[in-house]
């Protein structure tokens, strides 16, 4: 159903939604930003259509509701453990398009790979429902028109947002909860960006791992790992046992995000450790969002949010990466 209504009419729905639902948006903090006088803009939890950030492109994306930065698993003691519980609220979270395509990537990895189905995923998975913000204008370093996620239809509720009118496109009866006047219309998506690229299809993994265009990144990257913390479909996390102080035979597992690009990454018993420099992990992550994925779904990993480029403090640029791996393919570029 496709209704138009004015943001108070829109708030009296939320509300409604609150008793069932926590509500998670964009929201932007002051002065929070990695560098002086920079905002944040981060996932949070929301009351009113007016704490959602509309204008910005969020400098994290909505990953960490469903997978969380730092998430207990289980709890034990020398005998025995407890699984960690999980909040009953049930969650609403608003999105744009990018990152609707970046939550099914995040489902292929955790859900769809392999025999078994990731228990503690799938069951915060089980609970989340999608409102997608309609995105009509792209943002710096965005490219999600090459990467064809630029648009989502595997939404439970659309939104535009004009002014003080609010249209939704409500598809999930559950959802159905605002008094409005039937409209129809199309929820907005990026239609170009400034940036686009071409990714190759004939990659020779093997021969592009000896290129020696990764040599460049092993002067420039700095091992940060920003890149791969903003990123919506990156999805390796390592884990921990911490034990407590009062009794050193009780005690938690946590896994906690991890990135392919600092060091300690590749580590293994015994002390061997795999792509020790920077321009190898730079090729491994490369290769993993624009051929290794797609090889096993069929479609690639990375969405185009330029987030990646948006973070790091090198201003090494992904898209301007893909463009130099295209060239070394058509034989453009020794
Ligand atoms: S690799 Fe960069 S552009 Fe691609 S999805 Fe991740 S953060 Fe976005
Ligand atoms: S954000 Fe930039 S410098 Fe940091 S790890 Fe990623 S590519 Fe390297």
């Amino acid at each position: 159903m496709k209704i138009k209504l004015d943001k108070q009419r829109f708030n009296q729905g939320l509300e409604r939604l609150k008793l069932e639902y926590k509500i998670l948006a964009p929201v932007t903090k002051p002065f929070k930003g990695t560098f002086s006088d920079t905002d944040l803009t981060k996932y949070e939890e929301i009351e009113r259509i007016e704490d959602i950030e509309f204008h910005k492109k969020s400098n994290f994306s909505a990953k960490e509701v469903i997978l969380p930065i730092n998430q207990i698993l289980f709890y034990f003691t020398e005998k025995e453990f407890k699984t960690s519980d999980v909040d009953e609220k049930k969650l609403l979270v608003f999105l744009r398009a990018c990152d609707l395509n970046g939550i099914k990537r995040l489902d292929e990895i955790y859900l769809n790979n392999g025999m078994e189905k990731d228990f503690f995923y799938e069951r915060l998975r089980k609970k989340v429902k999608f409102i997608l913000i309609g995105c009509k204008e792209s943002y710096r370093n965005c490219f999600c028109v090459s990467m064809k996620s630029n648009k989502a239809d595997h939404y439970s509720m659309g939104l535009n947002l004009r002014e003080d009118e609010v249209y939704l496109d409500i598809k999930d009866e559950d959802l159905n909860v605002f008094d409005g006047q039937k409209w129809d219309f199309e929820v907005d998506y990026v239609k170009s960006n400034n940036i686009s690229v071409e990714i190759p299809r004939n990659i020779n993994a093997v021969e592009l791992s000896k290129h020696e265009m990764w040599n460049e990144y092993d002067a420039r990257c700095i091992a940060c790992g920003r890149c791969n913390f903003v990123c919506p479909t990156c999805t390796c996390f390592t884990m921990q046992d911490i034990f407590y102080k009062e009794n050193e035979k009780v005690g938690e597992r946590r896994r906690v995000w991890a990135s392919c690009q600092v060091d300690g990454y590749t580590d293994m018993a015994g002390g061997h450790s795999f792509r020790k420099k920077q321009g190898e992990r730079m090729r491994f992550k490369v290769m993993h969002k624009i051929h290794d994925f797609n090889k096993r779904f069929g479609y690639d990993m990375c969405v185009g949010c330029g987030r990646c480029d948006d973070a790091c403090p090198q201003y090494i640029s992904f898209s301007q990466c893909i463009d130099k791996v295209k060239k070394v393919v058509n034989g453009e570029e020794k």
